[in-house]
């Protein structure tokens, strides 16, 4: 029992000793870790996912959405106050006239996405899937429909 409470304090020791070392070595990042991060009150202020926690309801109260809601179901909760649909669910392209003059231009953050075409406001048919790229344009062979995809993510960083 003796000698095993004694290695304990000792492995205890060390573990002090190894995290002064590194708290010395980092104390830039550890500072950077340690600053109280605002929630986000809107989607400007949005920063990370450490600004997507809710400030959590008063006791005795039964917290609302906006209190407590954290990660992504803040995210879209709070464009869904500003009028923001931040996943597209509504509209993913608003650009472009589906022309091989003017093609749709399909929003992306990773450099391509499928599109699921069901033809023109003349003629419609069933779902047809393309992969749009960044670069070459996708062309619909039901209806001709052409569609551009459109990067916003950091430049260099798509696929
Ligand atoms: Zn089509």
């Amino acid at each position: 029992m003796l000698s095993r409470s004694l290695r304990l304090t000792s492995r205890q020791t060390r573990c002090l000793s190894t995290s002064k070392v590194l708290s010395n070595k980092t104390a830039d990042y550890a500072s950077e870790a340690t600053r109280t991060v605002k929630t986000a009150k809107d989607l400007q202020e949005v920063t990370g996912p450490a600004s997507l926690i809710g400030p959590g309801a008063k006791p005795g109260v039964i917290p609302t959405d906006l209190d407590q809601s954290t990660g992504l179901q803040r995210l879209e909760l709070l464009g869904k106050r500003e009028g923001i649909d931040v996943f597209d669910m509504e509209m993913p392209i608003t650009e472009g006239k589906g022309t091989m003059a003017d093609p749709f231009l399909v929003p992306t953050y990773i450099g391509y996405r499928y599109v699921g075409c069901k033809g023109t406001a003349q003629q419609d048919h069933k779902p047809y899937w393309m992969k749009v790229e960044e670069g070459k344009p996708a062309r619909c062979w039901q209806c001709g429909t052409v569609l551009k995809a459109k990067y916003l993510g950091e430049p260099g960083m798509a696929h």
